[in-house]
């Protein structure tokens, strides 16, 4: 039967949801402290009966990536025998961390991603195509496959094919849907312009974006995104999870921002104090998922800046929208006398067709008032100072440009296929 959305707080009034969310929170506390080593520990001092209301929360400590990694055997909940999917996620150590997933969890991922793609207009009169990776122990490719097909929608697991295979698929199938991450899209959007194939042609309406933000800090679509819309006359959809969060911010049909599911989790954006910012200014994303029984977490600092979104959406649901996730936290950037956001830059030198590739180097050491950047462009001489000028503009702040090559470029990423934008060569204490 196809999915429908009778759990969802999304229309409730605001404070029903606030309410429901102060109990599921008091809920989550007496599980973690039952069950949780960690957070047994953590939460010695506090009981559920103290949070009165959510800004109580304020009492409950962190969880900090870094303890997430160094002490994670001590996060998991579930025994061996309940776990029947182990999905993997990178630590901040650069450890790959195995999350246990049980059969609750996948329920609960099937239903959040369900409920994303129906805020986005998506129905069982859709064939879909999913263009990330579907083994390899990522969740990701897993939970859109489980929310799709619960919508009913016809959902093929493509994952990373060339450019050649995918169109292949795109001609048979006439996929109204498509699923992946942004520089690909272009790389296959461009492959079909080439093959003759026109917007006109295809029968792509909707394509949903992850891993890369698509909006600016202002709310309009970077120039890769306007690319993709170009390429396949077709709207662009920002949708952003992680394992560790385990809820999903996704736009809906007015594309104004990822909305939250509060029965899922509850949403803080706070400043480096921890102190909650006002609507509309950029702080880090922290996320109390509710529900999980696998490897439960309690105020989880994503590292990831966002902000929230004034008012009401016009979809009428009454959920958390946030903005793109503008930088990590430890890529935001001082940089003489002024905060960068790398994003500012990829922005502009996105846009520049004649910029064949890429990469921006960050050297000098980590929290240093003064950062050392270098982008790092293969182009033609004579265009470094028409690249300065455009950065110069965006970022309020000149950004010395080197003429390289795509091999130096290749060799500077690593061994890698995604198109990293940024390496961070910077010492640290
Ligand atoms: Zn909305």
């Amino acid at each position: 039967m196809p999915f429908r959305p009778q759990f969802s707080w999304d229309f409730l009034p605001y404070e029903e949801i606030e309410a429901r969310t102060l109990r599921a929170l008091k809920n989550h506390i007496d599980f973690l402290k039952q069950n949780s080593e960690y957070y047994r520990d953590h939460l010695a001092d506090i009981d559920s009966s103290d949070i009165t209301c959510l800004n109580d929360i304020h009492m409950i400590p962190f969880t900090e990536k870094d303890v997430l990694a160094t002490e994670f055997a001590k996060f998991r909940v579930a025994s061996d025998e309940n776990v029947i999917e182990t999905v993997v996620t990178s630590g901040s150590t650069g450890i790959p961390l195995l999350f246990p997933l049980t059969a609750t969890d996948l329920d609960r991922l099937t239903y959040n991603e369900s409920l994303s793609f129906y805020s986005a207009g998506v129905s069982a009169r859709d064939k879909a195509q999913i263009m990330v990776s579907m083994d390899r122990l990522f969740i990701a490719g897993m939970a859109y496959y489980r929310g799709l097909t619960a919508l009913g929608a016809n959902t093929s697991r493509l994952g990373v094919l060339t450019p050649e295979m995918q169109r292949h698929y795109i001609e048979m199938m006439r996929p109204t849907i498509l699923v992946g991450v942004p520089s690909y899209l272009v790389k296959l959007g461009e492959h079909l312009k080439q093959a003759g194939l026109t917007p006109a042609d295809l029968s792509v309406q909707k394509i949903f974006c992850i891993g890369e933000p698509i909006r600016t800090e202002e709310m309009k679509l970077t120039s890769t995104a306007e690319t993709i819309e170009r390429l396949f006359g077709a709207h662009v959809y920002s949708t952003y999870a992680s394992t560790e969060i385990a809820s999903t911010f996704c736009d809906c049909l007015e594309r104004s921002g990822g909305h939250s599911h509060p029965e899922l989790a509850y949403v803080e954006i706070l400043d480096t104090n921890g102190d909650p910012v006002p609507d509309g200014t950029i702080g880090e994303l922290v996320i109390t998922p509710f529900g999980v029984e696998g490897l439960p977490l309690l105020r989880y600092k994503t590292g990831d800046l966002t902000f929230k979104i004034p008012g009401e959406c016009a979809c009428g649901r009454h959920s958390m929208r946030i903005g793109p996730i503008l930088s990590r936290k430890s890529q935001l950037l001082k940089f003489k006398g002024t905060t960068l956001y790398p994003m500012t830059i990829t922005n502009v030198l996105d846009s520049m067709p004649e910029v064949v590739d890429y990469i921006i180097e960050l050297k000098g050491r980590e929290g240093a008032p003064s950062e050392e950047i270098f982008i790092h462009a293969a182009v033609k001489p004579l265009l470094v100072s028409q690249i300065m000028s455009k950065v110069q503009a965006a970022a309020r702040v000149n950004v010395p440009v080197l003429v390289s090559n795509p091999a130096t470029i290749k060799t500077m990423r690593g061994d890698t296929t995604k198109k990293i934008r940024l390496i961070d060569n910077r010492a640290r204490s």
